[in-house]
């Protein structure tokens, strides 16, 4: 009988470097290939060969090391073709900081652009064929645009990798479907807490901007600009007040819409989309602070980008607000903002206080607890590799993962037979 062989190169117990590899009969076969963002060793333990790369999703955390492999390995690379375009947009922007900050340079935009030759793109529910042994089909997983979960099928054996995912519907996508298998790797990013209502957070959301426009201040919205800016435009979609959009927002916006077979209703993302008007210049966010208004920009995380521009600027006016859209990662400006109530202007290096009412909302685009039980119970696996999460999360859904089947929460460089 021939060995399967998974091996795990990064995201196992932390979320980032996300990177996994099954190997059979001498083929090697890795399933995303990303970056630790800002920080010095965030690189993935690359293996020596690798023959062909599934990616799951754009985010850089999954994408972002693939330019770098594909400089050394020459690997065929699969995602969908939504996929293919955002991670380059992700990729460059990401190098182009790096130049900026004349941080590590592990790839050049000319890297990213001989990658593109290598790139196949592969539509939803297409089987696949890689070697006359191993087949997989990409399942849309509902976590951002362009998103996949990856079945694939090993000397007859099925693994089901869920990449991020997410099951439940938003405005802007369907949740993931859930096939059975029998191994599956699954992320645990809320491995240990339940979202809250969804529709209750919604209306506190879009009262609390209410609030702060009537009484004649901004309302800075920073948005992830993959996914979170476009659903959080469809929420703002009958407010009454001037909505302005800015950032790399913008340009994700415009790529959504050029592949609308990837949203829900890409008719009311186009709505959404006009109602704001997108800045391109300083003197049009002069414009957005001289009225009332809401602002929608980068960076989600409040880390960079032109959210600086209106913080310079509001970030003492008490009469405004800063609403923060998801989960905000240790050590970032928004997790600050929160905790201390002042964020390091990027500029400077400096501290800055902000006095703006401070407001974070949980607009998850991962499957909390519940789902990823549902998630688990649906798979109906013999054995499970819990990755994606920082340590507290996913021990604590292994633990009731190992209720269903063999659980392992692997460690880096652990390899399993299959
Ligand atoms: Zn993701
Ligand atoms: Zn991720």
């Amino acid at each position: 009988m021939v060995r399967i062989i998974v091996g795990f190169h990064g995201g196992v117990q932390e979320v980032g470097r996300s990177c996994f590899t099954i190997e059979s009969d001498g083929f090697w076969l890795m399933l995303d290939c990303g970056l630790k963002i800002r920080q010095e060793d965030g690189y993935p333990a690359l293996p020596d060969r690798v023959d062909a790369v599934v990616l799951s999703h754009a985010h850089l955390d999954h994408s972002g090391m693939l330019p770098a492999l594909h400089r050394r390995n020459h690997p065929k690379i699969y995602a969908t073709d939504l996929s293919l375009e955002t991670s380059h947009l992700l990729q460059k922007d990401s190098a182009k900081i790096n130049q900026l900050r004349k941080e590590r340079h592990i790839y050049s935009i000319h890297d990213i652009e001989a990658m593109h030759s290598s790139e196949v793109s592969i539509p939803y529910g297409a089987d696949r064929s890689l070697t006359e042994n191993i087949s997989f089909k990409l399942l849309d997983a509902g976590h951002i645009p362009g998103s996949a979960a990856v079945l694939l099928e090993i000397e007859g054996k099925k693994v089901y990798y869920t990449g991020d995912i997410k099951t439940k519907d938003t405005h802007l996508q369907a949740g993931a479907e859930i096939p059975e298998a029998d191994v599956l790797i699954i992320e645990s990013t809320y491995g240990d807490r339940v979202h809250p209502s969804r529709r209750e957070m919604e209306k506190e959301f879009l009262s609390t901007i209410e609030e702060t426009v009537d009484r004649g201040g901004n309302a800075l919205i920073p948005a992830f600009a993959v996914g979170r800016t476009q659903e959080v435009l469809m929420m703002l979609e009958d407010m009454p007040y001037p909505i302005y959009l800015d950032g790399m927002g913008q340009q994700v916006t415009s790529l959504f819409l050029q592949y609308p077979e990837y949203v829900r209703d890409s008719g009311l993302l186009q709505k959404a989309a006009n109602i704001a008007t997108w800045i391109d210049n300083s003197s049009a966010r002069k414009k957005a602070l001289s009225e009332p208004s809401i602002i929608v920009t980068t960076a989600g995380m409040v880390n960079g980008g032109p959210v600086f521009s209106y913080l310079h600027r509001l970030h003492m006016d008490k009469l405004s607000s800063i609403l923060l859209t998801g989960y905000q990662v240790e050590g970032t400006n928004g997790r600050l903002l929160m905790e201390k109530g002042y964020v390091i202007d990027p500029l400077t290096d400096k501290e800055l206080e902000v006095r703006m009412e401070k407001h974070q909302f949980d607009f998850s685009a991962h499957a909390g607890r519940h789902s990823l039980e549902d998630i688990a119970e649906k798979v109906n696996p013999e054995k499970a590799f819990v990755v994606h999460g920082d340590p507290k999360p996913c021990e604590s859904f292994a633990e009731f993962l190992s209720s269903i089947c063999e659980t392992h929460t692997p460690k880096m460089g652990d390899t399993f037979d299959l």
